[in-house]
């Protein structure tokens, strides 16, 4: 348990590391569902966007829990956790991401966090079927919204990925978009498109922004990323070629940098103030795996 005013660093990635068992099985029983709203010990984790707001370094849960409240899951001592959307900005309140970096949350209570996030912002977006437009329900504590009208089922969604740092013996690509802040450089991503292999979509994305074709690549780790609800999937790959052509439209800057530079990036010391994201984002980790 969090001790009040103990700052936790987890050596985990931001976001990973959930504890709650989602109860797959039990959640489709309204009855079963509605039992545990119903519980005394049954509490309600309140977002606004990605925004909440905390007791001490542990997360403020609200009770009693309402119809409309999202089901996690079951924490470790078998109490039931929802979720609930606050349309009114949550007073004191601090966003995910900053909560990730400060890193005053234990892993799982971020986690927490960040399941919560992604799965409210699907329901806002989904009240109403892609199919026929009718207005869907809510099913299975939240993990399912069905249409009364054409029968359309319609679950979570969560979108791949690909975040890779491509290497050329010592060297090791990265890029950066011109919205980052000042020096920051990190692995390229993008997004895996419809019938694309994990791999086909880290070479296209490579070859597209940087000119650089992949051959050989590894994976390393994955991460769940709420803005809103993507899948960020870590790897090393070896360049075939070294003549970086940016796409101007995506990237402002990619350049090779040296092991040693980028060991002062990770560190926070490099001597031209340049840096890469820190220890809680997917990319730190697969640099520092590209060093190894
Ligand atoms: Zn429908």
């Amino acid at each position: 348990m969090n001790d009040a005013g103990a700052i936790i660093r987890s050596p985990l990635l931001g976001f990973c590391g959930g504890s709650l068992d989602r109860a797959a099985a039990f959640r489709s029983d309204q009855a079963w569902i509605a039992a545990r709203r119903a519980e005394p010990t049954a509490k309600l984790v309140r977002l606004n966007g990605d925004k909440t707001r905390l007791a001490g370094n542990a997360l403020y849960f609200e009770t009693p829990v309402g119809d409309d409240a999202i089901f996690l899951g079951l924490d470790p001592e078998g109490h039931a956790i929802f979720a609930g959307e606050s349309l009114a900005p949550i007073e004191e309140a601090l966003d995910l991401r900053s909560l990730a970096i400060e890193g005053h949350l234990a892993a799982y209570d971020l986690a927490t966090l960040a399941h919560a996030r992604s799965l409210l912002h699907w329901h806002q977006r989904h009240r109403f079927c892609a199919n026929c437009g009718h207005e869907t329900e809510m099913k299975d504590g939240g993990y399912r919204r069905h249409c009364p009208r054409c029968a359309a089922e319609h679950f979570p969604r969560t979108d791949p990925v690909i975040i890779i740092i491509v290497r050329a013996g010592e060297e090791i690509l990265m890029g950066r978009q011109a919205s980052w802040s000042t020096g920051r450089y990190s692995a390229l991503a993008g997004f895996m498109e419809p019938g694309e292999t994990i791999e086909e979509a880290a070479r296209r994305e490579v070859l597209e922004e940087a000119g650089i074709r992949v051959g050989a690549m590894s994976y390393v780790a994955s991460q769940p990323w709420p803005y809103p609800s993507s899948l960020m999937i870590g790897l090393i790959g070896e360049a075939i070629n070294r003549d970086i052509v940016i796409d101007k439209t995506e990237l402002e800057d990619a350049r090779w940098f040296s092991r040693i530079e980028v060991a002062q990036m990770l560190d926070g010391r490099h001597p031209g103030a340049l840096s890469v994201p820190p220890p809680m984002a997917i990319a730190h980790k697969i640099l520092e795996a590209a060093l190894i």
